[in-house]
């Protein structure tokens, strides 16, 4: 299997639980939250716990390539107020760490927002900036940016907006992008035909670089089509239906990438797991 197929797998009682409910449903790709995601300041990873998360990941047979941990939803890289852009560094850089320590290789943030204080070049620069700081800080972490909706100020909604965060970005061997499929369909690029997704794939392959695509996060939308607003939904049931999905699954430029199910039901990722590996 080349394509490594999972879910946001929830960290309750500890991230070291996480590979065995990642295992439990068959997962080949996984992701989680490094803390409490609603929270700036968590306790350091104990060392127990780090050794327990390392046996379970050689124990369950996951490599860091098929893991792309999500950091916290506080954090904005582009605040335009710079007590808080500062605090937002110093979050992602202990997330930075907090990977390292767990021996994984990627970390997943959304971008930044401007909140209507600054242009969005401004904005855009500033997480540039952030993700220099970031690399600078903590070797051996590829930092993955994730497209958004473009709900409210949220930036990252355009290929452009990403192709100049990372021309601003000073290492380019450590900087990738996650493209969530609810976030492309709802910030107006379409993927409900094959043809559709050619489309999307290539104009993102010309305007980033299909080369810098490190993970997908497959959700269906619950909202139409360019409807800025992020709202996940289960594989099959929103305004995407099934065939982006299989399509994905058909194609090799996701290969050897972690593809990770948001989706609102974590009863039912066994089955969308299933029913994804079988188009493999
Ligand atoms: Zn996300
Ligand atoms: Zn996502």
């Amino acid at each position: 299997m080349t394509k490594y197929i999972g879910a946001h797998i929830s960290s309750l009682g500890g991230i070291d639980k996480t590979i065995h409910r990642a295992f439990k449903i068959k997962a080949t790709g996984m992701s989680f939250f490094l803390k409490n995601q609603l929270r700036w300041k968590s306790p350091d990873l104990d060392e127990q716990t780090i050794i327990n998360f390392k046996n379970e990941r050689i124990k369950y047979k996951y490599t860091p390539q098929q893991i792309l941990p999500h950091s916290s939803y506080l954090i904005n890289l582009g605040h335009p107020n710079l007590e808080n852009l500062e605090k937002s560094r110093i979050c992602f850089i202990d997330e930075l760490k907090r990977c390292k320590q767990l021996g994984l290789i990627y970390l997943n943030f959304h971008p930044g927002s401007h909140l209507r204080k600054i242009s969005i070049n401004e904005c855009l620069k500033r997480i540039s900036e952030s993700i220099n700081i970031g690399l600078e800080s903590v070797t051996g972490v590829t930092i993955v940016i994730e497209n958004t909706s473009g709900q409210g100020s949220n930036l990252g909604y355009k290929f452009e907006h990403l192709a100049f965060i990372i021309s601003n970005v000073t290492n380019k061997s450590r900087i990738g992008v996650c493209l969530d499929t609810c976030h492309l369909f709802s910030s107006g690029y379409d993927i409900r035909t094959n043809e559709s997704c050619e489309n999307t794939f290539n104009l993102f392959d010309k305007i980033v670089g299909i080369h810098y695509l490190k993970g997908m996060h497959l959700n269906d939308s619950k909202n139409v089509f360019n409807s800025r607003i992020d709202r996940h939904h289960s594989l099959g049931k929103g305004n995407i239906g099934k065939q982006a999905f299989i399509w994905i699954m058909n194609n090799e430029q996701f290969n050897n990438m972690p593809i990770i199910l948001e989706t609102i039901n974590p009863n039912i990722w066994w089955k969308e797991i299933k029913w994804l590996k079988s188009f493999v």
